[in-house]
């Protein structure tokens, strides 16, 4: 039995202020979600403010991008080591906005989804079809060359070491959201890829759907058979459709 995961990525959103307003939302509630665990992906420069407000509570927290580097001259990067000096559990590789706006590889992306493992981070490895790509019929294997590439750097065990984030970059940030059908076919041909490298590792792996998942579809979209939680945008800055999203979980 996996187990449902609701990851919020707050993006490039949110305050000291707004972050002390939401939190206190989300805590005061959070012992209704009986089902899922739920964690926050935040802007780096807010990380000591989420671990201080999310200690003793079973919320995780984490990042939102990675450098391959350890340490060193790489003015502006974050690496995993202050992540993880923070208490962090989880961080988001190559999000389709970070993919498009600053042109990282699927080699590139597989590169961090080590570095993150190294660190003793659990990747939530985001990958997702546009949709030109989409409509053109190659949906399949725009997501098999993204998990291939960790595949083929580091095997299909260190794969089960993290969590994909199958996000139809169509559907993000966008309102429109994949039909249940949609997003249950994309997840059970992920799961079937990876099975043909593990059964094991396929059986095991939580598969999130990402892209416009809010209060209004989570109890449909969660019923999936191979959907196994949501990564949340928008939603994941306010509390009510955050907590909603893990109670659909329930
Ligand atoms: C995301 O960016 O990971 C995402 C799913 O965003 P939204 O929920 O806003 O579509």
């Amino acid at each position: 039995m996996r187990q449902t995961l609701v990851a919020g990525n707050w993006k490039m959103n949110s305050s000291r202020e707004s972050i002390k307003i939401l939190l206190d939302g989300i805590k005061a509630s959070i012992s209704d979600v009986n089902n899922a665990e739920m964690a926050l992906c935040c802007p780096a420069v807010y990380i000591s403010d989420v671990s201080n407000q999310l200690e003793d509570t079973p919320i995780a927290f984490g990042g939102q991008d990675i450098s391959v580097q350890e340490s060193g001259a790489y003015t502006g990067e974050i690496s995993g080591g202050m992540w993880n000096d923070f208490g962090c559990k989880y961080v988001i590789i190559g999000h389709s906005e970070r993919r498009t706006y600053h042109n990282e590889s699927d080699e590139l992306v597989a590169e961090k989804f080590e570095t993150a493992r190294k660190a003793g981070l659990i990747p939530l490895f985001c990958i997702g079809e546009t949709l030109e790509e989409r409509e053109s019929g190659v949906m399949e294997e725009v997501v098999s060359r993204q998990v291939n590439a960790v595949i083929d750097r580091l095997g299909v065990d260190v794969l089960g070491e993290g969590v994909i984030a199958y996000e139809p970059v169509w559907a993000i940030g966008t309102g429109v959201t994949a039909s249940p059908e949609q997003a249950q076919d994309a997840h059970a041909f992920i799961r079937k890829m990876v099975s043909e490298k593990s059964q094991v590792v396929a059986d095991k792996i939580q598969i999130l759907y990402g892209g416009s998942m809010n209060a209004g579809n989570a109890n449909e979209l969660l019923a999936c058979a191979d959907i196994d939680g949501g990564l949340i945008g928008g939603a994941s800055l306010k509390a009510d459709d955050f907590l909603a999203i893990g109670k659909a979980a329930n």
